[in-house]
């Protein structure tokens, strides 16, 4: 196979641009589907494949049925046994403007004679195309898209997206195909580069290529720990199943099977319709959990659409017209080093402010140093960002002009730029895709360099942590700075006199600060677990370890083995968490909290029954809910005496439904399992009555209640609690 520095062919010989071309496209495909480890951008990608098909089009003596435009880029690796697809999974056709969607309008309105159709709108999801297969129910199949006609069977990693129903609900039939985009969503993208940045690994390159990777790999163990998830977007006809009229219905179908269908979809009659659609879209796209890199607009009568037929490896029912790239163009200034909490010296990209999709960036990461070196950035470069979603923007590449020669290849420091202490770098020789890599760290070892506090000093204050309103970073500098704070302990400790005598601060908001370190002794276990700053222990683990732990003293002896019972907490967390409550420094650190008075333990739910009035309850929760995580949801029902599931099924007790609950209301309104709302989940919180499924199924209106406390409700007590 040629590479892409294959000699460039003379541009005046159509013949020889389009070979280039193919070449060019086949190496990328290699790349992309096969080794999910693309060398260019979706956007250059594109490029290519549009000037081929362009040129075949000026050319038809150019055309052929090897070349790219007509076949499906991936392959099947020898990895997987290999599946064959009785209705090949095929690709798209791309609009990129307007007008090209317009244009694709018209030639669907030509081809059907002038009939009016509706079209479904959806999110085209940047992630892997999976098709899943159902027997009496139960997921027996699932593989890879491959080069369409055959595909790896993945089944066993797939069972692990927690997402992909084992078990159908509802009245689904005998035999049952379905398509949709396996991905990987985008806080575990995050957490999981983090994590190599730290560890002087090379970064994954984006959540599309990771997430197909994961699912492409044997270990299915490394899927559930990466938190994959689905998002189904068809129904395929395979003769078995009675088709709906439409692809509209054909979707709240699958949503009734208990298939996660995404609630973003539309139906729309008018071409004018779907662009308003794509605008609101497009404003949206960095609030979604996942990468979506356009829609997807499908013809929505099925009679209509066989009618259309395909061209090539495209149906002429659909057409995926896609978001424009957020990339752009900028100087790099110059590049910082942040020293982080454990130490970890992080050098930042200095941009000449610059605006991405709305937004000045005037930062981007540049993770390490291997990272720099791999892709040749150097100070006085001119560079190509990316900005994607809520994650800081990254810098792709840099603009490849002759003098950059002369710019000094970039190098990290010898010493900490805090402390001066002298850095320590580390290398680390790790096998990636079958390729040997080394990993460089630098890390400054002084435990007290201020930078290193700071940061510290810095997340446990924080909103999400202790919650000290006030102490925000300025502040947080200015105690260490006069020596007021050299451990977290000490806020508990400061004194009116000192923070006055700081100059800056009045009486009133020194007195606020003190109320508020006060008032942080009493936060719950999983905030203060959180505020220590244990590596890999975020929000959600705090909070997972504390509906397992009564106190701080039972996780810091608690042996690893029992970490990695609590579903949700690997080998790496155990690890760490063990290594955290070892180490002397950390031990002084909660000895000043426990004599400060910060409460380091939590009331557990009493185990009398009367008081667990959910005991033998089930609950799902789903959606997402303003006042507490769902972690925080499940912790207080298991408070009460619940258990909690990730899906539905005629067990459940209650469906608490925040914000876009997804296919799981759906399945609890079928089978009449009552849905609380965040209201009403609140209210019952406070009043945990318990209420016959039976009662309520009669007539939810008004339910028969019997308190587990043993009051007599009327309909009034019931009713008054929403007002
Ligand atoms: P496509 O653009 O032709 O679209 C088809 C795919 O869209 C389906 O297989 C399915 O996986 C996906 N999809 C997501 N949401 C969907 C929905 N709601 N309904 C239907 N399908 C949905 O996909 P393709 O042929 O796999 O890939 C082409 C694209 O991949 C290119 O446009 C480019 O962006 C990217 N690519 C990049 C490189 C690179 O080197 N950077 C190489 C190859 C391909």
């Amino acid at each position: 196979m040629s590479t892409p520095s294959s000699p460039l062919p003379d541009p005046g010989d159509p013949a020889e641009r389009a070979r280039w071309l193919r070449d060019q496209i086949w190496f990328h495909n290699e790349r992309y589907y096969n080794d999910d480890d693309p060398v260019i951008s979706d956007g250059q990608y594109d490029a290519l494949m549009r000037e081929l098909r362009d040129l075949e089009a000026a050319h038809p003596e150019l055309r052929s049925a090897g070349s790219p435009t007509q076949i499906i880029g991936g392959s099947a690796s020898d990895r997987f046994p290999q599946v064959q697809h009785p209705i090949p999974m095929l690709s798209l056709a791309n609009a990129f403007s307007r007008d090209d969607l317009e244009a694709w309008h018209r030639r669907v309105t030509d081809l059907l004679d002038g009939q009016p159709f509706s079209m479904v709108a959806e999110l085209k999801i940047d992630g892997l195309a999976v098709r899943l297969v159902y027997r009496d129910g139960a997921f027996v199949l699932g593989a890879t898209r491959g080069n369409g006609q055959t595909g790896e069977d993945v089944t066993n990693n797939l069972r692990e997206v927690r997402s992909i129903p084992r078990q159908l609900v509802g009245n689904f039939p005998p035999e049952l195909e379905v398509r949709g985009e396996v991905y990987l969503p985008l806080e575990s993208f995050e957490r999981m580069n983090e994590e190599r940045a730290r560890n002087g690994e090379t970064l994954y390159a984006n959540p599309r290529n990771t997430g197909a990777g994961t699912i492409r790999q044997l270990d299915p163990e490394v899927v559930r720990d990466r938190n994959m998830e689905i998002w189904v977007y068809s129904l395929n006809d395979t003769g078995d199943v009675p088709m709906p009229a439409g692809h509209w219905e054909a979707l709240a179908r699958l949503r009734s099977y208990g298939f996660r269908v995404n609630e973003a979809n539309r139906v729309f009659d008018t071409i004018d319709e779907v662009c308003d659609y794509y605008d609101r879209m497009l404003e949206q796209r960095h609030d979604w959990s996942y990468e979506a890199d356009g829609l997807v607009v499908k013809v929505d009568s099925l009679t209509q659409q066989n009618a259309l037929g395909f061209a090539g490896r495209e149906p002429r029912w659909a057409i995926a017209y896609k978001f424009p790239a957020e990339r752009a163009v900028t100087h790099l200034l110059g590049i910082d080093i942040n020293v982080g909490r454990t130490g970890i010296l992080t050098p930042q990209a200095i941009l000449q402010p610059v605006i991405v999709s709305g937004a000045t960036v005037r930062h981007a990461s540049l993770h390490n140093e291997g990272d720099i070196h791999r892709k040749d950035i150097r100070v006085g470069d001119m560079v190509e960002i990316e900005r994607a979603g809520d994650v800081i923007p990254q810098i792709l590449a840099p603009i490849h002009y002759r003098w950059r020669q002369y710019f000094p290849v970039f190098q990290m420091p010898d010493h900490c730029p805090e402390c001066r202490t002298r850095v320590i770098r580390s290398e680390r020789t790790v096998k990636l895709k079958g390729q040997e890599q080394t990993n460089i760290t630098h890390r400054c070892p002084n435990s007290a360099c201020p930078a290193q506090f700071f940061e510290s000093l810095k997340h446990f204050v924080a909103r999400n942590a202790m919650d000290i309103d006030g102490l925000g970073e300025k502040w947080c500098r200015i105690l260490i700075d006069h020596k007021l704070v050299s451990d977290v302990s000490d806020l508990y400790s400061l004194t009116c006199e000192q923070l006055t005598a700081l100059g800056r601060m009045g009486d009133k908001l020194a007195t606020r600060i003190l109320a508020n370190i006060e008032a942080s002794k009493r936060r719950p276990l999983a905030r203060i677990l959180f505020a220590l700053g244990i590596q890999h222990v975020g929000a959600e683990v705090a909070e997972l370890l504390a509906g397992r732990y009564a106190s701080i003293d039972d996780i810091a002896v608690a042996p690893a083995e029992e970490f990695k019972e609590i579903d949700g907490v690997g080998y790496e967390i155990a690890r760490s968490i063990n290594e955290y409550f070892a180490n002397e420094g950390n031990q002084k650190t909660i000895a000043g909290l426990r004599d400060a008075g910060v409460q380091l333990w939590q009331e557990l739910a009493p185990v009398d029954e009367s008081a667990q009035p959910w005991k033998g309850r089930t609950f799902v929760v789903t959606g997402a809910l303003s006042s507490m995580t769902r972690r925080e949801a499940e912790s207080k029902i298991k408070a009460l005496g619940g258990t909690t599931s990730s899906s539905v099924s005629s067990r459940t007790y209650r469906l608490v439904a925040g914000v876009s609950p997804g296919s799981k209301r759906v399945t609890a309104e079928r089978l009449g399992i009552v849905v609380w709302d965040e209201d009403e989940f609140l209210y019952f919180l406070q009043a945990p009555f318990v209420v016959d499924n039976e009662v309520n199924e009669k007539d939810p209106e008004t339910p028969s209640e019997t308190s587990a406390f043993g009051q007599e409700l009327t309909q009034g007590s019931f009713l008054i609690g929403f007002l």
